[in-house]
């Protein structure tokens, strides 16, 4: 086997840099102590051979053709290499469907600011002059060549029987999506994400029109003579309100906001729902368990907000076309932007939540006089150790009550404890933005389900999902009032706090702290219980 090492090193370089690219980017001491992080790297790395061994097997077949072989990969391939490895030096996440959904629809008009900007003559230039050079050091390579005709056939039979199997498995039916880490590498990853893009976004359109329900009725301000009021709601994701220092957790996961006057936290909060789509589907819109299908026929918290006469910002930093039904909802916002490129399970180090904040310090300073932002957090979704940047790295020692577990476990608890008591610090930064601004301003955080980390099985961490338990549905629930909207609605400070509060009516609560009512709100279900008037 003459002169093949130098064409497949090319195939493995086109297919593993972005991947090593990524992983340097997301690697850290902290973090190779994490199982679930070494897992996914590990896996990545695992299923980016598969493409790898298929793109070496025409080589392999035919060694005359190498020559020609090599140039096409080149010429088709290489340019997705470059915007492959560009995305992961830029994002720090390789490229996704909420690349695409950037691209083409949330921030369209933004994305195509930023190419004019960067696409200058030497940018095109520095992508051109190694595209030419490796193309003629391509094809100055001496041909590969076999000792004899047996080897030739022998070196092909190995190579179908590894990659066949592989190529099988990443194909098997209703997993193949789920498994896009088969595709991660720039011979497909573009065109998988860029057609589940299109797939996804189709369905969008569809919710889109299922979601255009009537205007509400008569929606009237309690508030008189308050020239400007913000308000804003922060969605947590996968926060178990029993990791809360402030909830009786021994833990201090939660000192940021323990400092904050006028926040209030509700205790006994429970979500209906283990999941994201069915919990949110309830919480943002008038729909209950009992009556599922006033989903579609009422609009959602933004539509109410919008009707009111408010600016609506939606900022996500989830994935934008996994649940669709939410995104169908945000689209009705002014002004609708998702900051992650990186997939929630995959270890990339992109899209920590106060990414968002940014921008959001722009909406609060919008000149609108009446505004509703909504921050939809990435929070503690696993795996957790990828939530947080290093410098929040901060419990080491063994959690409460778990000293007896495996390191690998204390570890995991760990790092979950760190990413709610990093939400806990974008939860004081968005209430310390918002209270710098002029007018009457409140904000309400509930995370949308709780999560189980090894607390009901030792042997296991249950995550969240479709069957649930306590630690999976108990959430946090904050409400911060201003003291400007504290005088205007004193009656706020002096209701009791609901006990055994469902999470599904929330939309009530939100309404009443943003002083509207119409015949869709129901005083009753709000979280502030207040005495008859
Ligand atoms: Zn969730």
């Amino acid at each position: 086997m003459k002169n093949f090492l130098p064409p497949i090193l090319y195939l493995l370089a086109i297919g593993f840099l972005p991947l090593v690219l990524a992983t340097a980017k997301a690697i850290s001491f902290e973090k190779l102590k994490d199982r679930t992080f070494r897992k996914t790297v590990a896996k990545d790395f695992l299923r980016t051979f598969p493409a790898c061994a298929l793109a070496a097997l025409p080589l392999m077949i035919f060694p005359g053709a190498a020559k020609w072989y090599l140039l096409g990969i080149h010429l088709v391939f290489f340019p997705l290499f470059v915007l492959e490895f560009g995305h992961v030096w830029y994002f720090g996440a390789r490229i996704g469907i909420n690349t695409f959904y950037s691209l083409f629809v949330s921030t369209a008009a933004e994305t195509g600011e930023y190419i004019r900007q960067n696409l200058s003559v030497f940018n095109v230039l520095a992508a051109f002059v190694p595209f030419f050079a490796i193309a003629y050091g391509l094809w100055l390579l001496p041909p590969p060549a076999y000792a004899s005709e047996t080897w030739h056939w022998a070196a092909v039979a190995v190579t179908v029987a590894l990659v066949v199997p592989m190529v099988q498995n990443s194909l098997k039916k209703h997993d193949y999506q789920r498994k896009t880490s088969y595709w991660l590498n720039p011979y497909v990853s573009l065109a998988y994400h860029y057609l589940k893009f299109r797939i996804n976004y189709r369905a969008l359109r569809e919710m889109i029109l299922a979601h255009a329900a009537p205007p509400f009725a008569k929606i009237r301000s309690r508030l008189e003579g308050a020239a400007r009021e913000t308000y804003v709601i922060l969605i947590g994701e996968s926060a178990n309100s029993h990791h809360f220092h402030c909830y009786g957790y021994e833990r201090e996961t939660t000192p940021f906001t323990e400092k904050i006057a006028g926040l209030r936290r509700f205790a006994g909060v429970r979500s209906q729902f283990a999941q994201t789509l069915p919990s949110l589907e309830k919480t943002i819109t008038f729909a209950t368990v009992k009556e599922p299908d006033l989903l579609y026929k009422k609009g959602s918290l933004i539509d109410y907000f919008h009707e009111a006469g408010f600016k609506v910002w939606w900022y996500s930093n989830q994935g934008a076309l996994d649940d669709t039904a939410i995104t169908a909802m945000t689209t009705h916002a002014d002004v609708s932007k998702c900051f992650n490129f990186a997939d929630m399970k995959r270890f990339e180090a992109a899209g920590f939540d106060a990414n968002m904040l940014g921008d959001y310090e722009k909406a609060l300073d919008d000149p609108a006089p009446k505004k509703a932002v909504f921050l939809h957090l990435l929070g503690s979704h696993s795996a957790y150790v990828n939530r947080y940047p290093s410098e929040f790295r901060h419990f080491e020692d063994a959690p409460p009550k778990k000293g007896h577990l495996s390191v690998d476990k204390q570890a995991m608890i760990n790092s979950y404890d760190d990413s709610i008591r990093y939400t806990d610090f974008v939860i004081s930064e968005a209430i310390r933005l918002l209270s710098a601004r002029e007018g009457v301003k409140g904000l309400v955080y509930f995370s949308d389900h709780g999560e189980d980390v090894y607390d009901t099985n030792e042997d296991k961490s249950l995550g969240h999902g479709a069957i649930a338990n306590e630690p999976m549905i108990s959430v946090p629930f904050y409400v911060w009032i201003s003291d400007e909207l504290d005088r205007l609605r004193p009656d706020l400070r002096r209701a009791a706090a609901k006990s055994d509060y469902k999470l599904e009516d929330a939309i009530h609560t939100v309404i009443d702290v943003a002083s509207l009512e119409n015949d869709d709100f129901d005083a009753s279900k709000s979280i502030f219980e207040k005495a008859a008037e």
